[in-house]
């Protein structure tokens, strides 16, 4: 997983310093040497992560960090303040200027790459809900979705058996208007947070009775609560468990004791960014219900894809990261129509997208292209995964028995399947048209196979 990182600090020695940590851990890094060079940076080449030095000459880091947040071009990108102090007031300062995290100098590479590596994973799923709600607004069904800063009645669980330090923790969160629920016991603590529907979830890792990272990481690899931010509470000098949680996906962890005030900017964080995270989510539901699908299929249509492959195509050039497309058609279509009648037809048809849609992952697009044609768009997938994801779906298919009628009477289909890759240079129309080419070819070969484009 490679990453661009903007590397900011009035120091040229710190620069290099950090420069040649990434860089040895395969990081892109970019740099600036103030907080107007990192804004311009920052709109230019939309990295991945900020890591945004405190301490400098005209504009310092906090007064940047606000700049850079209140901007809606480049708001959502994780900012990593790194300050020379480890004072409680800086880091206060830091959140509430909209910050994502922190590091302390002398930087710990440790904490550099936990925090750079989990900041990333939450990154990357934002820009694939990101690009698709570029693509809703550019077709004309939406209007673009704002981060927001709204937490107003958010819940938060509490799992904590210190008597003291969950009853100030309730009190805290109380006076911010969030609601709060308190397990003193962690017996029902995954039960209450799948039923629940939190904002958020705090988990003591002093627990007496359980292990409070593994209750977290099972919370974190439930399909129903993947998405609550987690953050756990963990003592001040266990600094192993710390990076041991960001590893695990956990979003944050809070040093005991606690510091009230870092607590709730904290808890703010993950809040707003679940709410951005759910705008996102449910304005694409929205544009999936209008016009964009097939009705058949419930598959994208083709004007969707259109849209999608030029916004993908860009990125992945832009990135410098691989993206495969395939193209398939059934074989001998027709004949389906002409011995059964249109309405087999149909059927066939809608079997063959459930085929494929679970085939995708998360982040492919399948799209209905045309009658009995689709295409599979996969971001950040070579050559070889294609052929590999092709190749299933055309044994899937081989080995399905297509029910033609309501009686439960079946037929066999075979398919061919055109693979091709981004090449430098490319357009959408270019890799279609390239795997489109080979799709040809899978046929001519004698249909049932797959051809990747050379
Ligand atoms: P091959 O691809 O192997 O060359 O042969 P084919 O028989 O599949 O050939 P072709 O692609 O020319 O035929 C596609 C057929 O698909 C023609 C059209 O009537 C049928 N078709 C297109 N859309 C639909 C649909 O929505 N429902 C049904 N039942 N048939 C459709
Ligand atoms: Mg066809
Ligand atoms: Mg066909």
């Amino acid at each position: 997983m490679t990453a661009q990182i903007l590397v900011v600090d009035d120091i040229p020695a710190n620069v290099k310093l950090l420069e040649a940590k990434l860089t040895s851990e395969y990081y892109d890094v970019i740099t600036a040497r103030d907080g107007f060079e990192a804004i311009t940076q920052a709109k230019a080449h939309k990295p991945d992560i900020i890591l945004l030095d405190v301490m400098m000459p005209g504009m310092d880091g906090f007064e940047t960090c606000r700049k850079i947040k209140e901007d809606p071009e480049i708001s959502h990108i994780p900012v990593v303040m790194v300050t020379a102090l480890s004072e409680k007031a800086d880091r206060l300062k830091g959140l509430d200027c909209g910050a994502d995290d922190f590091l302390t100098k002398p930087i710990n590479d440790m904490a550099l790459f936990a925090r750079v590596k989990s900041l990333i994973r939450i990154k990357m799923l934002l820009d694939e809900l990101r690009l698709r709600d570029k693509t809703s607004l550019q077709m004309g069904i939406q209007s673009d979705t704002q981060m927001v800063s709204d937490v107003s009645g958010a819940r938060v669980l509490l799992v904590d058996d210190d008597t003291v330090q969950g009853k100030q923790i309730v009190a805290k969160l109380g006076e911010e208007k969030y609601t709060v629920e308190w397990l003193e016991e962690s017996t029902d603590a995954l039960q209450k947070a799948t039923a629940g529907d939190f904002d958020a979830v705090l988990i003591s890792t002093t627990l007496g009775d359980a292990d409070g990272l593994r209750l977290a990481s099972q919370i974190k690899s439930q399909e129903e609560t993947r998405n609550v931010p987690l953050l756990v509470l963990v003592d001040e000098d266990d600094t192993r468990l710390m990076y041991k949680s960001l590893e695990l996906g956990i979003n944050d962890y809070l040093t005991m004791p606690i510091d009230r005030n870092e607590m709730t900017a904290r808890v703010r964080t993950q809040i707003r960014r679940k709410r951005y995270q759910e705008a996102l989510r449910s304005n694409y539901q929205q544009s999936i219900s209008m016009a964009l699908t097939d009705g058949l299929t419930g598959l994208y249509n083709r004007h969707y894809l259109n849209t999608h492959l030029t916004n993908m195509v860009q990125e992945s050039l832009k990135n410098n990261k691989p993206l495969a497309l395939m193209i398939m058609d059934m074989d001998h279509f027709k004949q389906v129509n002409d011995t059964y009648g249109h309405d087999a037809g149909d059927m066939v048809l809608k079997q063959l997208s459930f085929i494929i849609i679970n085939v995708v992952r998360s982040t492919d697009l399948a799209a209905r292209f045309g009658g009995e044609e689709f295409v599979i768009l996969m971001p950040e997938t070579d050559a070889q995964a294609a052929m590999t994801t092709a190749n299933r779906v055309r044994e899937q298919v081989e080995g399905t028995a297509f029910k033609i009628n309501a009686q439960g009477q079946s037929i066999n289909k075979t398919i061919s399947i055109g693979v091709a890759t981004l090449n430098p240079g490319d357009t959408g129309e270019d890799l279609l048209k390239r795997a489109d080419t080979m799709l040809y070819e899978a046929k001519n070969g004698g249909r049932n196979q797959v051809k990747l484009a050379a």
